[in-house]
């Protein structure tokens, strides 16, 4: 049986955060991760909205992991299927099951991130890798001089076209409301940036082809009117939908609470309400997800559940 203080699932910025915080701190820590660490931060082109950081987000991850490794914290490419919690007081502790063993732990921080959300149209399925994509920085460059679409307008939406812009022949957002919803000074930029068309008012109801993307059947919200708009490539970003399987599963009979959007409501100090789980990053409910702020919760999540570790023991030997 493998045992660890704090186990860490998820290996973004807000659990490789953690995995640096816990283990600096002196905890034996342990990361689940999957085979291409560094969570939504490997989309973003340039981060440059991280205090003193202005390259690219893979980079980033790559370096918040080597820090983490540096102080001691230990990977598992491992994804974990169930997650249970044995005894009670200060016996209490964490038990993941993975697919080649199970690994205790005496605190858990769960930093599994969220996924990107389907529009669930015709289509979507059908072209995925061929020419429907959720991510620019992965799959932009093979639509080079190409008609691209970006569904939402989000900061997602905004940040990627400004990207994509970069090597299509044209981009064109596509909005359902009257104006888009991603941050101010993230909006501006896309409406001043003369190689970026938007269209506001509009939702993809189909999305066509024959071997590649050729066309996205548009709907007027307002009209209801139907109109077709070429393109060779659909990005789509659409929101978040958390990754809460693990808290879901009938094993884990403690359940964290969650938002009505199935994001795990935590405290200040990160904590969930189940005592000796935390949760970090995306997948906790909030209502600002930054590349900054995931690493914010990563810390404070490591601190709270070092605290938690200490009082634990502390009632151990009383
Ligand atoms: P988001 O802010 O939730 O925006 C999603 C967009 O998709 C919204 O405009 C939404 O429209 C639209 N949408 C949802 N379902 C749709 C559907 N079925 N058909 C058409 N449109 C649909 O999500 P996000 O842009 O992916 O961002 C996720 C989080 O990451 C946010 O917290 C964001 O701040 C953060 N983020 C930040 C940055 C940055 O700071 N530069 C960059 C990327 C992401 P409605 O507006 O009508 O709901």
């Amino acid at each position: 049986m493998r045992k660890t203080g704090l186990l860490v699932i998820g290996a973004g910025t807000a659990g490789l955060a953690a995995a640096q915080y816990g283990a600096r701190a002196g905890l034996d820590v342990t990361v689940l991760e999957g085979p291409e660490p560094g969570g939504q931060a490997l989309n973003i082109e340039a981060l440059e909205n991280y205090p003193g950081w202005s390259g690219s987000g893979r980079d980033f991850a790559a370096a918040l992991r080597l820090q983490a490794e540096g102080f001691g914290a230990k990977f598992m490419n491992a994804s974990a299927l169930s997650l249970e919690i044995f005894g009670k007081g200060s016996g209490r502790y964490f038990s993941v099951t993975m697919e080649d063993g199970v690994l205790q732990a005496k605190a858990v921080i769960l930093a599994l991130g969220a996924e990107p959300r389907k529009l669930d149209i015709p289509g979507e399925e059908e072209f995925y890798g061929m020419g429907v994509s959720y991510c620019a920085a992965c799959d932009g460059p093979f639509f080079r001089n190409k008609k691209i679409l970006v569904i939402g307008g989000g900061d997602a939406a905004c940040d990627s076209a400004r990207a994509l812009a970069r090597i299509a022949a044209s981009v064109t957002i596509v909005h359902r409301r009257g104006e888009l919803r991603a941050q101010k000074a993230v909006a501006e930029r896309v409406l001043k940036d003369e190689r970026i068309k938007v269209m506001l008012n509009y939702a993809p109801s189909k999305i066509q082809g024959g071997g590649q993307v050729h066309s996205v059947v548009l709907i007027s919200t307002e009209t209801r009117k139907k109109i077709e708009e070429a393109a060779d490539a659909v990005f789509i970003y659409a929101g978040l939908v958390a990754r809460n399987g693990i808290v879901q599963k009938p094993e884990l009979i403690e359940k964290p609470e969650l938002d009505e959007y199935g994001f795990i409501v935590t405290g200040q100090d990160m904590s969930t309400s189940v005592s000796g789980l935390f949760c970090a990053g995306d997948l906790r409910a909030s209502a600002f997800r930054q590349v900054v702020t995931a690493a914010s919760d990563g810390a404070v999540a490591a601190h709270s559940a070092a605290a938690y570790i200490d009082q634990t023991l502390e009632n151990n030997t009383q």
